[in-house]
């Protein structure tokens, strides 16, 4: 292939919407008659009496059954495999860290496929095989590793694969071969950021342009902090290893939901407790179905990841449809007091703060019976006048705001930079000690 633009697969990332629905019919009769090759589907359609070739378009996906993670635990390793073993190139697992992880099996056709999606993305952002890319993302079975490394390459970039960790390196790196863009969990940017501040470093005088975020959630104001703190734009990237891992949703230069290639995955929203489709626009589990995976087909799979999609049409002319910023997951979800809380919610606050760096943790206990909520932060030492009755002041402004935001009264625990456990990865925000 000589030509770029077929490179990265443009032919799909501009049809109209007609074009991709009946891309959509196509794709999943094939995605279907393909899964039936399992032994998993093959006895799931079985037991449900259902005919495989009796799914003609879109809207048939209703007669389709759900997939769960429970699913790919109990047909581990293999289950789900509809091709020859010697055809799999590739093996991947979710990044759990207990009992049997979840695996998705890849053939050559489903790396090339994934490959050129996660190239689409970075093309969408507005790289080119100009930039220079600096991957701390972990490699080994989590995708955000090669995942996105498969795409820099395919777009033509030069990759420094410098993986999670040792800040220093990346640092001089980054220096040393004038990186434009970074693909890093927002946390561990954060973290980079903070450790520069922290050595009388600027994260602006690295010269960053474009930062690709994802792999957690995050909230619109840590984005907007950390473009502030290193003058980049940075890019919302999601994706799921049971999906093939990032370039599934990904930020064009509009940075206004997450355009998700839908020649690629069927997307529904639905209510997580009736499993029944949301109103347009409102908020539900996102579940997917690939169409374009040749190995290991899913249908109907329950992300847990709430979500909704954006009305309107997207000013940048893509007509795949775009999805918020993930809200969480369904099982992220906190109830304290019988409160609600998402961490997202609290992270909202915080990020309003300058005197407070960007990393935080949400601590739940028991007083007599009642749950307690205690938020710790660190302090920004620039940012900060050295006061005790300006720390007083500006510690009980938060608890303000946090109670207004959740309902009840959260503690504020003010600690010294670098006393909370660093992200590398995915970050750990909430420490449950309830039970
Ligand atoms: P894994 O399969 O281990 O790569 O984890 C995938 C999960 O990470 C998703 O189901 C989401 O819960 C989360 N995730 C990935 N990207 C994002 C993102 N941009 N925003 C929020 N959560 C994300
Ligand atoms: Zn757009």
């Amino acid at each position: 292939m000589s030509d770029i633009a077929d490179l990265i697969g443009s032919r799909f990332e501009w049809m109209s919407r007609d074009e991709l629905i009946s891309w959509q019919c196509e794709a999943l009769r094939r995605s279907v008659a393909q899964a039936a090759k399992s032994r998993w589907y093959a006895a799931k359609f079985r037991e449900m009496g259902l005919d495989p070739s009796s799914i003609k378009s879109v809207e048939d996906i209703k007669r389709l059954p759900f997939t769960t993670k429970e699913d790919l635990r109990q047909s581990y390793p293999d289950g789900m495999l509809t091709i020859d073993r010697e055809d799999v190139i590739r093996v991947h697992t979710s990044s759990g860290t207990t009992g049997t992880p979840t695996a998705i099996l890849h053939s050559r056709a489903d790396i090339d496929c994934w490959a050129e999606l996660m190239a689409r993305c970075l093309a969408m952002s507005g790289a080119t095989k100009a930039d220079v890319f600096q991957n701390m993302s972990g490699y080994g079975m989590f995708t955000g590793g090669l995942g996105l490394h498969y795409g820099a390459e395919r777009l033509g970039m030069m990759v420094l694969p410098a993986g999670p960790g040792n800040t220093a390196r990346q640092i001089k790196l980054i220096r040393d071969f004038h990186v434009t863009c970074i693909h890093a969990t927002p946390s561990y940017a954060m973290h980079v950021a903070e450790r520069m501040i922290s050595e009388g470093d600027d994260p602006s005088s690295l010269g960053l342009k474009r930062a690709f975020l994802g792999a957690e959630p995050y909230t619109e104001e840590m984005r907007q902090k950390l473009q502030e703190l290193y003058g980049f734009k940075a890019f919302n990237s999601y994706g799921l290893s049971e999906m093939n891992g990032p370039g599934v949703a990904f930020e064009c230069p509009e940075q206004n939901g997450m355009h998700v290639w839908e020649d690629a995955y069927l997307v529904e929203i639905v209510d997580p407790d009736t499993l029944e489709p949301v109103e347009e626009g409102e908020v539900g589990e996102l579940v997917m179905t690939t169409l374009r995976r040749e190995a290991m087909p899913l249908i109907r799979y329950r992300t847990r990841d709430l979500t909704c999609i954006l009305p309107g049409d997207c000013p940048c002319g893509r007509k795949h449809r775009r999805l918020a910023r993930m809200m969480g997951r369904s099982d992220d979800m906190l109830i304290v007091r019988g409160v609600n809380v998402f961490p997202s919610q609290i992270e909202e606050v915080i990020m309003r703060h300058k005197w407070i760096g960007g990393n935080y943790l949400i601590r739940l206990t028991k007083a007599e019976a009642l749950d307690q909520m205690t938020v710790q932060v660190e302090l920004a030492r620039s940012e900060f006048d050295g006061s005790v009755e300006t720390l007083r002041n500006l510690r009980a402004q938060l608890q303000k705001e946090l109670r207004e935001q959740v309902g009840f009264n959260v503690s504020v625990e003010v600690l010294e930079p670098g006393s909370l456990p660093a992200s590398e990865g995915k970050a750990k925000r909430v420490v449950d000690e309830r039970a």
